[in-house]
């Protein structure tokens, strides 16, 4: 008896998954490898989700999320300025990933092409593939600071292309793409019709220029869909919220497809995110330390030879080029694993154009984060 979709068939772990499970047989293990914030919530926020509790918002919300949150996301960072009706023109999701599923869910269908920056973050491919899309990968390069670029994209486009993807600030590579750039890949998604879909979850983690939304540039707020979420901004990756603000014919097929795949984010989390958004000092707050973990991390790789890297420019990612060392990026962190218990992601993970290089996530402790350079630093002295 087949029971499974071929589309569930195709479904596995991400590739990092068996770094994990692997550190979870060792001891005095250092993580590198993890993408979220170590720290807790700020105690203010999870104090409007008790309170929310205690007076009984434990209801259903409308699919689209209490109208008090998408407010709250109307009147948020850069996206302000434009103005997104909270009646029609934002969803609350369950996470970004929430956000991203529901919007591929209602623009996707069968051969469509989607096209996405390489390296890239883990899930975007297997979404689209989910949906029976096709991801079209552009391959970024060190040389550009992994920044992606206009003429590459449009060298990618078919007549089956509907979409592009863009994240920045990026996971992996920590790079945001300068607002020059945005301005030419504006103009080609306006020549070639297409939506951009705005990946902005690190926006608020910028160490150099503030991070440009393409939504903000003209002529693009009715061709983008912005996507971002409370997760990295506040240290809120297990509360799942998340949101979408675009076009209202685009959102209004996304509040139905939410009412029958989950109904609506959590209702307490919703209230926590409305303190969230009225307090933005507490993701500046949370910026500062990973500026400082930054420094660190930087200082730390400049004193081991061999290995080079461009200064991210934000999120909490940087991605040391690796290739000196004259092994594969897998072969190198399984035996940075093995023999310093140390896990950073092999580039590889992220797409070809990752390869030689790995993603080091400073998301542990300043201790944590000293002790496990040194030790990378003695790795890198045994295998050169
Ligand atoms: N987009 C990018 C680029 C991410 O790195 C992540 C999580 O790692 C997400 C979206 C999903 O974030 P959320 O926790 O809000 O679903």
């Amino acid at each position: 008896m087949v029971v499974l979709s071929k589309r569930a068939q195709n479904l596995h772990q991400g590739a990092i998954r068996a770094m994990f499970d692997k550190a979870a047989t060792m001891d005095r293990v250092i993580s590198m490898g993890i993408g979220e914030p170590d720290m807790a919530t700020p105690m203010p926020i999870c104090e409007a989700a008790a309170m929310a509790l205690r007076n009984g918002q434990t209801h259903y919300t409308p699919n689209a999320g209490t109208l008090e949150c998408r407010r709250a996301v109307s009147e948020w960072g850069s996206i302000k300025e434009l103005h997104y009706d909270p009646q029609t023109e934002i969803i609350i999701t369950p996470g970004g990933m929430g956000a991203l599923s529901l919007l591929l869910s209602v623009i996707v269908e069968d051969g469509v092409e989607i096209l996405i920056q390489d390296p890239q973050w883990l899930n975007y491919a297997s979404q689209v593939q989910f949906f029976g899309g096709i991801p079209v990968s552009v391959s970024t390069c060190a040389e550009r600071g992994f920044v992606i670029q206009a003429e590459d994209i449009e060298h990618k486009i078919t007549e089956k292309t509907k979409a592009l993807m863009l994240n920045s600030p990026n996971n992996p590579t920590g790079a945001v793409i300068p607002e020059e750039e945005l301005g030419k890949i504006a103009e080609v998604a306006v020549r070639h019709d297409l939506l951009v879909i705005s990946d902005e979850v690190y926006d608020t983690l910028y160490y150099k220029d503030k991070p440009v939304s393409i939504s903000t540039l003209p002529g693009m707020k009715e061709r983008t869909v912005v996507i971002n979420s409370l997760s990295k901004a506040f240290a809120m990756t297990g509360w799942r919220i998340g949101f979408a603000a675009g076009p209202a014919e685009i959102i209004s097929k996304m509040v139905p497809a939410q009412e029958n795949i989950s109904a609506c984010a959590n209702a307490p989390a919703q209230a926590a995110a409305v303190y969230a958004l009225h307090h933005p000092e507490l993701s500046e707050t949370l910026c500062t330390i990973f500026r400082q973990r930054r420094k660190i991390i930087t200082d730390g790789l400049n004193a081991i030879p061999g290995i080079s890297y461009d200064e991210p420019a934000g999120a909490f990612y940087v991605f040391p080029n690796i290739q000196s060392f004259g092994m594969t990026s897998s072969e190198f962190c399984n035996r940075l694993l093995e023999e310093e218990h140390v896990v950073c992601i092999p580039g590889s993970a992220f797409g070809q154009a990752g390869e030689g290089y790995m993603r080091m996530a400073y998301t542990c402790s300043e201790d944590e984060l000293v002790e496990g350079l040194q030790r990378i630093k003695r790795f890198c002295e045994t295998i050169r």
